[in-house]
């Protein structure tokens, strides 16, 4: 039975150095930020996404010997099969994935909405998400790895009037595969954990709004809980890091939420 140190140094706990990771939606926002800092925690990271020239750049700014892009539509199971086994067949192992990419989809509220745009809304997130845990999951036990799965959720998974209807519908289904998937997955040694952020100013979110990222920082700074700081793609990559890393070794089933309180003051 393997474990870690207890006396580990925390820093040290922190590194990746041999690991290989997945982030889906790693061509910008969150998933880019994280890829940056896995990168700088000595992992070796896959980038999958649709965005190819975007994503082909954060590859080669972080640097071909330590990241290579893949496209990879979540939506198609076999795509994302094919970007497990890419990784698998290109650095010989898979560690940590990382199933981050993300839509908002349609905004009208249930009664007008159209179902074929919560369907879509669905495949991203849940259909997405999924895949990425069956396919990481699988490589994972093939090779006798004790992997770690993130799950970017979000306080929209938290409440019912945060988000628009079709995503945080969403988002509360990649809570419950999350939730289901940690005992079979336990079963290997593999962790399974979601990050659940605030509101950051990625394109995602900015185009949503129809402002500019200093603009919506500024508003939802406003309505924030925590003062003194405002939420960037960085803190939200931070808390990937502690659920890939040693650090979280006996961390699996949780919903780290990086929101500064809010959740817990917000009323519905
Ligand atoms: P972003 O738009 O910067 O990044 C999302 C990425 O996902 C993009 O690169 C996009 O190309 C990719 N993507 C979209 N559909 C895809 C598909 N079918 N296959 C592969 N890649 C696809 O936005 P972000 O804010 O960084 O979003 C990342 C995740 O964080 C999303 O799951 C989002 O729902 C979640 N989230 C964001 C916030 C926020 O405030 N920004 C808050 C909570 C949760």
């Amino acid at each position: 039975m393997a474990s870690s140190d207890s006396n580990s140094n925390s820093n040290s706990m922190l590194r990746l150095e041999g690991k290989v990771a997945i982030i889906t939606g790693a061509a910008s926002g969150i998933g880019e930020a994280t890829a940056r800092l896995f990168a700088a925690h000595g992992a070796t990271v896959v980038i999958a996404d649709v965005q190819d020239q975007l994503g082909e750049a954060v590859a080669a700014s972080i640097g071909l010997h330590k990241s290579s892009y893949k496209h990879c539509d979540v939506t198609d199971e076999k795509q994302v099969e094919e970007t497990v086994d890419y990784t698998v067949g290109k650095y010989g192992r898979l560690d940590i994935m990382h199933s981050n990419a993300g839509i908002v989809g349609p905004i009208e509220g249930v009664m007008d909405m159209d179902l074929t745009q919560l369907d879509k809304t669905l495949a991203v997130h849940v259909r997405g998400t999924a895949a990425a845990i069956k396919h990481a999951a699988r490589a994972m036990r093939a090779s006798g790895t004790r992997g770690s799965i993130i799950c970017t959720a979000s306080i929209a998974a938290r409440q019912g009037s945060i988000g628009p209807a079709a995503y945080t519908t969403a988002k509360h289904a990649v809570i419950g595969l999350m939730r289901s998937a940690v005992s079979d997955l336990g079963a290997h040694g593999i962790r399974i954990n979601c990050i659940s952020p605030y509101f950051v100013a990625t394109p995602l979110v900015c185009s949503f709004i129809g402002k500019e990222p200093e603009q919506v920082e500024n508003d939802f700074y406003e309505m924030a809980v925590l003062k003194g700081v405002v939420l960037k793609a960085g803190h939200v990559a931070r808390a990937a890091l502690f659920l890939a890393s040693d650090a979280s070794e006996y961390i699996s089933g949780h919903d780290l939420v990086i929101d500064g309180g809010v959740t817990v003051v917000m009323r519905e």
